[in-house]
């Protein structure tokens, strides 16, 4: 996050925000505040050393990677230690930046929250600014990070980029990933406009990034998720639009097979299993939502069920009249029950949409042309630019 540097770099702190020493302190941008010059913040000085220990935590773990083998079976472990580790010390930085917006913390002051805020997005204006000063056409502007594009740029141009948004901004950049392709998904509450929460990308090397999808929810059946990683694992290896419409029909008879063994009965009750927290306690369900169905038919059985606690059921008829029979709690489901095929076949479906976004339709024996506005988002080379080398 880019929050914690902006409050090292620029002394954001409760008690430098608007202090009395410095009436001539330049104005942040958009509020008008003034950030102390004499004096370092509190936050700010702790911060900073969190952000420095995160860098060295991250070096002693590219080195452990580095030698992790059967020479050095304690490598790995290390690694896995240090990244803990930084993990950890995000969440303390998330917390700095969080705290100073609570009015009852020690630390909280709204202003500087306000000031924070303030500069993130005036550095990113800035940034987009300077990539489309040099031709680059900026597919996303995110809190901490930008997606941008330009035809025929190589990795050395978006290095190139990354310094020199550095430099304006004074703010520390590196690049995530150079990207093949990335497809940006439409909101689900308005089909014309991508969001940046919802995407599939495959980088260079062929790795996935996955935002926002199915697979990437808890309380997804098991059938839903691997259908999708088996789709993902065959749409990465495309390298172009026209290798795409291949391998997406390579991924329709994936889903085929899916569609097929839910019909016939194949599929293991283990695999269609839904999981979702309670939020309430089982009486105080006031819908026949399926949580509330599923949690009063264990309380009736005489499981003790408290909020926050996870339940697990399976779909056997979501049109039944009788709302007991619409869904049963794993643990009291008998086989003759059965599964409501529509329910889930109609789940598969919905799961491998996004992989159709821009694509041609299924009936299509050739590839035509997208609508421009959809190719738009299938872009190449790709690369998303997170501010920030220490935090990730
Ligand atoms: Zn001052």
């Amino acid at each position: 996050s880019e929050y914690p540097n902006i409050m090292a770099r620029f002394n954001v702190s409760p008690e430098t925000v608007n202090c009395r020493c410095c009436p001539d302190a330049p104005r942040v941008p958009e509020l008008g505040y003034r950030v102390c010059r004499q004096r370092r913040g509190i936050t700010s000085r702790v911060v900073e050393r969190l952000i420095e220990k995160r860098r060295q935590y991250k070096q002693r773990m590219k080195v452990a990677e580095a030698m992790s083998g059967p020479q050095s079976p304690d490598s790995a472990q290390n690694a896995s230690s240090y990244s803990l580790r930084r993990a950890s010390l995000k969440w303390l930085l998330v917390c700095c930046f969080g705290y100073t917006g609570y009015k009852n913390a020690r630390f909280g002051k709204i202003e500087a929250h306000e000031a924070i805020n303030a500069l993130a997005r005036e550095k990113l204006l800035v940034a987009k600014e300077m990539a489309e000063s040099k031709g680059y056409r900026i597919l996303h502007a995110l809190v901490d990070s930008l997606y941008v594009t330009r035809q025929g740029a190589t990795r050395e141009d978006y290095e190139r980029l990354a310094q020199e948004i550095e430099r304006v901004t004074n703010l520390p950049l590196a690049i995530e990933a150079v990207y093949r392709y990335v497809v940006f998904l439409p909101s689900r509450q308005n089909a014309e406009i991508p969001v940046p929460n919802r995407f599939f990308a495959v980088a260079e090397d062929g790795e996935l990034k996955v935002r926002g999808l199915e697979c990437r929810r808890h309380d997804t059946p098991p059938i839903v998720v691997r259908m999708q990683q088996q789709v993902l694992k065959v749409l990465s290896e495309a390298h172009d639009f026209k290798s795409y419409c291949l391998k997406l029909e390579e991924a329709r008879r994936i889903l085929d097979r899916y569609l097929d063994r839910l019909a016939d009965g194949s599929v293991d009750v283990e695999e269609l299993i839904i999981s979702k927290r309670l939020t309430r306690s089982p009486e105080a369900y006031q819908k026949d939502t399926a949580t509330a169905i599923v949690a009063r038919q264990l309380h009736r059985s005489g499981v003790k069920l408290r909020p926050g606690e996870t339940i697990e059921y399976i779909i056997t008829d979501a049109g039944s009249k009788f709302p007991d029979d619409r869904f049963r709690a794993f643990t009291l489901w008998e086989a003759w029950r059965g599964y409501d095929v529509r329910q889930y076949r109609q789940a598969l479906l919905e799961a491998f949409k996004p992989f159709e976004h821009f694509a041609p339709l299924r009936t299509g024996l050739a590839c035509p042309q997208a609508s421009p506005t959809r190719t738009s988002h299938l872009t190449r080379p790709h690369r998303s630019l997170p501010w920030v080398t220490a935090i990730d």
